[in-house]
């Protein structure tokens, strides 16, 4: 982005402007769209012009609700220029509008996923035959091509700056890349930063490098931490998969949230961690509850002695202590998923107390990434969000890279 010069180009930027909006369509959070902010305002400084792509929700055709006309007054007021927009993404208008596009101009597109093709998924009727399935498959990879060349059709540069879709091989992701070389095709700010921050804490580790892992089960977390366990020093695993690996060791704990089909696999990874040299670190006590709400009666137990009628909510002291000890000692430091339900304010000091430790290790020059949903509304929950090195914004696609996927956005650019 900063050594290209956009002068007099033609720029298709593909944005996440997926944003949330409330039922009278007034945007709820406009993170997202400031987050774009400097790679739009980069090629509209340099006297480029720049059409902006972006999804929103997930349309089943055509849909009002999910039309980015919603925020194009907001994207206008950000950029500081009245934004023109077209009413398709694609076809006749369209192609008149950007071809009149005149330098320091912007063009936002409705939403790309108005068009199955952007995705390359057929819409079916539930009761479509096999053959009808196999047939439409057929159809829309020919018409995800006429779809793909109409969106870089009179484009100079494509610049990619969605994160949060760079884990999905979709027209205006991947695919429409295919239209430029080397040199007119690239990463905008944004991705460039978080593809850069996880890549420093996965590839240019510094050592010691410690993972949290937290959230509610181990399930969804399985192929992160399998890929974490041969790169990490050290493996904090907390939150409701706690007791999933405390029953697994025949830890008695109450009703807390536990995957009984998952007991083999907890002690699969306790096992895999000693193979691997790697420091498993696991909770020993917690503050429970007798009911899954903020003003239940609370008290604090042992993990493996949790009493009937009582389910772990958070962290206990005890267990505070060993894991900041472990974080304020790395200089890698990567955190996915809160330690306890934090959205109680009556659980929510393990949570804190690890925040507070990643924050403390930052000021001590530990790189460290927070990301994944949860721990990023914990971390802005706590008012620290600036006090660590990066908060990622993206969701699948930062946890599609920890476990290792190249992701289709990343290569499409770069080659791998
Ligand atoms: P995930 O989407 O899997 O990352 O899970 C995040 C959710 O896990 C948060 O909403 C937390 O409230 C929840 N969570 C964390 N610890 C626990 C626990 N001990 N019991 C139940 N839910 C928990």
């Amino acid at each position: 982005m900063d050594s290209f010069n956009f002068a007099a180009k033609m720029a298709f930027v593909r944005v996440d402007f997926n944003v949330p909006l409330d039922e009278n369509f007034n945007i709820t959070d406009d993170t997202r769209i400031r987050a774009a902010m400097p790679t739009l305002k980069k090629i509209l400084s340099d006297g480029g012009s720049v059409i902006i792509g972006s999804h929103l929700g997930r349309p089943k055709g055509v849909t009002g609700k999910y039309s980015l006309s919603h925020i194009l007054p907001r994207v206008s007021e950000l950029l500081g220029i009245d934004v023109q927009f077209a009413n398709d993404c694609i076809g006749e208008e369209t192609a008149k509008k950007k071809a009149a596009l005149q330098p320091g101009q912007a063009l936002l597109l409705e939403n790309l996923r108005f068009y199955a093709e952007e995705e390359g998924k057929p819409r079916l009727a539930d009761d479509a035959t096999e053959e009808e399935k196999a047939a439409a498959k057929k159809a829309i990879k020919e018409s995800q091509k006429e779809f793909t060349k109409q969106l870089a059709s009179n484009i100079d540069v494509y610049v990619n700056d969605a994160f949060g879709t760079a884990h999905r091989a979709h027209a205006s992701t991947a695919l429409i890349a295919d239209y430029f070389d080397a040199n007119h095709k690239m990463f905008g700010y944004l991705l460039e930063r978080e593809v850069s921050a996880v890549e420093k804490v996965m590839k240019d580790t510094q050592r010691p490098f410690t993972a949290i892992m937290g959230g509610s089960k181990v399930s969804s977390k399985i192929d992160i931490i399998k890929n974490l366990l041969d790169k990490v020093d050290n493996l904090i695993l907390a939150g409701g998969m706690t007791y999933t690996f405390s029953k697994a060791f025949g830890g008695e704990i109450g009703i807390s949230i536990v995957e009984n089909d998952k007991l083999d696999l907890a002690r699969e990874i306790v096992e895999e961690a000693k193979v691997k040299g790697v420091n498993l670190v696991l909770a020993v006590d917690a503050k429970i509850a007798d009911d899954f709400k903020n003003d239940a009666n609370a008290d604090y137990a042992p993990v493996n002695k949790i009493p009937e009628g009582w389910e772990g909510l958070d962290i206990g002291p005890e267990t505070e202590k060993i894991f900041a000890e472990v974080i304020k000692n790395s200089k890698t430091i990567l955190w996915n998923g809160p330690v306890g339900v934090f959205e109680f304010d009556n659980f929510d000091a393990g949570t804190r107390a690890v925040s507070n430790a990643i924050v403390e290790a930052t000021k001590n020059g530990a790189f460290s990434l927070v990301g994944g949903g949860d721990s990023v509304a914990a971390i802005n929950k706590f008012g620290q969000a600036n006090e660590v090195s990066y908060v990622s914004t993206g969701g699948g696609a930062l946890l599609e890279m920890i476990e290792g996927i190249v992701l289709p956005g990343v290569k499409a650019i770069r080659g791998y």
